[in-house]
């Protein structure tokens, strides 16, 4: 059966316990910091629904613990069979205008097209199905150069598997904010899961 390992990042580090990701700031109008709106939270809920999405098919392997360098070998050496390992995040700081809020895929620059791009663009078809993403999509290739240095550490050390970053919405946009509900949040852990069988199943090389 495919393996497919799905990393909640920001979380597990030993070397940074609170690391619990980008943090949203006063979602409420309280006018408290909402500390508990972090990253590593909604990821957790996200990863999930795209796990159980994806059990009906595959072998998947949730990790969260270890630098990002010694996940990155815990599955080259003990799941080397894994062919798709995602880094799970979500984005903050978003574009003041809603209408510029983005969803955005990484894959690996050194990647076959066949393999990074393709399951990169799979991926993001099936989160242009959410209307409060639709159109407003990104795919890139992640760089060893610039600020998408920072996307490629987090799936650098992966060597079989196909590494993608995913960054499905920022949870300080006016859209995106309505995505962080249990329905909203399983709605795009399900685009995660089917956009990475799209890609399985369409004869594509792992
Ligand atoms: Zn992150």
């Amino acid at each position: 059966m495919t393996m497919i390992v799905l990393d909640r990042q920001h979380a597990g580090k030993p070397h940074r316990p609170k690391d619990m990701g980008a943090t949203a700031g006063d979602l409420d109008g309280s006018g408290s910091i909402d500390l508990h709106e972090m990253e590593a939270y909604y990821t957790a809920i996200l990863g999930l629904a795209a796990e159980l999405r994806l059990r009906q098919k595959y072998d998947v392997i949730p990790i969260s613990h270890g630098t990002y360098p010694e996940r990155h070998a815990y599955v080259n050496t003990r799941l080397p069979e894994a062919a798709v390992y995602v880094a799970l995040h979500l984005n903050a700081g978003a574009p003041k205008k809603a209408s510029r809020e983005y969803s955005a895929v990484f894959y690996d620059y050194r990647s076959a097209p066949d393999r990074g791009l393709r399951l990169a663009e799979c991926i993001s078809a099936r989160l242009g199905g959410i209307e409060q993403i639709g159109g407003n999509r990104r795919v890139w290739a992640t760089s060893n150069k610039g600020w998408k240095r920072n996307a490629h550490s987090t799936i650098r050390g992966v060597q079989h598997a196909i590494g993608i970053v995913f960054e499905p919405f920022f949870i300080d946009g006016e859209k995106g904010r309505e995505l962080l509900t249990a329905a909203g949040l399983q709605r795009v852990g399900h685009a995660l899961a089917d956009g990475i069988d799209d890609y399985l199943t369409s004869g594509a090389t792992s």
